[in-house]
């Protein structure tokens, strides 16, 4: 791949808020592509809730060739509360894209953006800028759709594999270098909860293994209880975090709620080649179609997309495009902007004017 040719990116709006904030994030591509000596090709696919319900399916076969096909996902978000399986759970082609592309590594990044209000006290005087690694394609995910329930007892079973362990923490130190070479502490830290579960033993053992192959980085290890009252306590001493699935589901939502709220967390399920990058929120049927949501994180993630994208191809203008789209973020929440999901008046369209205005 080379700068001049399109990059080829399948955009999956999804349902409720998600295509109202994919809006803005395709503008905010559109705006830096040129200067960047990027050429991106948009094409839209269904999927989610709106779709099961025109045709039976969550998605088509064709949303799944094209997302083959792409260089890169972006989707918005999909499922919707009011439709469901005959079992009686959510539409989710985003978990479904998980396992069909094998993107082991949800990386869910929380950075506090000076001017947007944290509930923790000195979070605004010493900062937070955290990265969750949340494994997206086991763990007690791994049971979706096999759980057994009878009129006396429901189980749910949760996997852990080498195969899966040891890349995403391949994944983790790398992002944990990476981040080191940038001047963030570059430290890691497995959180599992080894001291009650077989499972999780297993999980640190492999942790421990892999922190061997990587003595340049600081390696920390926590019980997912204590991690979360440090997180709360402490989270300016976190950098990168790792855990099993559910766990990284339920911390990442947290922690989105440490920087403001869902609205500004972005993230990205990862695997050996293909990505998908969405904001780490629902669909939000509670704001659906006011013009209220945020589209900060979902901005976000295309940054995070450029960032993968310049890895993976060797473009450091598509880095710096990414840079350049944070840094206009930075500087909207610096000025003043103040979304409506943090009791401001601004909705998605004055965040996503200011943002493209700053850039
Ligand atoms: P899921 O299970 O798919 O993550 P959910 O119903 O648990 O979905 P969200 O859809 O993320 O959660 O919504 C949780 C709350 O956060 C809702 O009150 C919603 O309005 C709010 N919210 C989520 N995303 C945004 C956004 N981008 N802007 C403003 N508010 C948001």
């Amino acid at each position: 791949m080379s700068a001049n040719d399109a990059f080829h990116i399948a955009v999956l709006g999804g349902d409720g808020i998600g295509p109202e904030v994919m809006a803005p994030a395709l503008e905010v591509l559109r705006k830096v592509e040129t200067k960047a000596g990027l050429k991106f090709r948009f094409t839209d696919a269904p999927a989610g809730a709106n779709h099961y319900r025109e045709t039976g399916k969550s998605m088509p076969e064709s949303t799944v060739r094209l997302c083959e096909e792409a260089d890169a996902i972006l989707l918005g978000a999909c499922g919707l509360p009011s439709v469901r399986y005959p079992d009686n759970t959510e539409i989710m082609p985003q978990v479904e894209l998980r396992f069909h592309f094998d993107l082991y590594a949800g990386v869910r990044p929380a950075r506090l953006i000076p001017g947007v209000p944290s509930p923790i006290v000195g979070a605004d005087q010493r900062g937070i800028d955290m990265v969750v690694i949340r494994e997206s394609t086991e763990g007690l995910f791994a049971s979706m759709g096999k759980g057994v329930v009878t009129d006396s007892e429901a189980r749910e079973t949760l996997v852990i594999t080498r195969k899966t362990s040891e890349r995403l923490f391949e994944f983790s130190f790398r992002l944990a270098e990476r981040r080191k070479a940038r001047g963030r502490p570059g430290a890691l830290t497995c959180v599992d909860k080894a001291n009650v579960f077989k499972a999780f033993a297993f999980f640190r053992e492999m942790f421990d293994d892999a922190a061997k192959r990587h003595p340049d980085v600081k390696t920390d290890r926590l019980y997912v209880d204590a991690c979360s009252a440090l997180l709360v306590k402490r989270p300016w001493d976190f950098d990168v975090m790792v855990m099993e699935n559910m766990f990284g589901d339920i911390l990442s939502d947290m922690t989105a709620g440490l920087i403001g709220g869902m609205g500004m967390a972005p993230s990205a399920d990862i695997g050996d080649r293909y990505a998908v990058f969405q904001p780490c929120h629902g669909t939000a049927p509670d704001i659906m179609g006011q013009g209220k949501a945020n589209p900060t994180a979902m901005i976000l993630s295309t940054a995070m997309m450029l960032d993968w994208l310049a890895d993976k191809h060797g473009l450091e203008g598509a880095a710096e495009a990414g840079e350049r789209i944070e840094r206009a973020v930075d500087k909207v929440y610096a000025d003043g902007i103040k979304p409506i999901e943090f009791g401001g008046r601004n909705g998605t369209a004055d965040i996503a004017k200011a943002v493209l205005e700053a850039l």
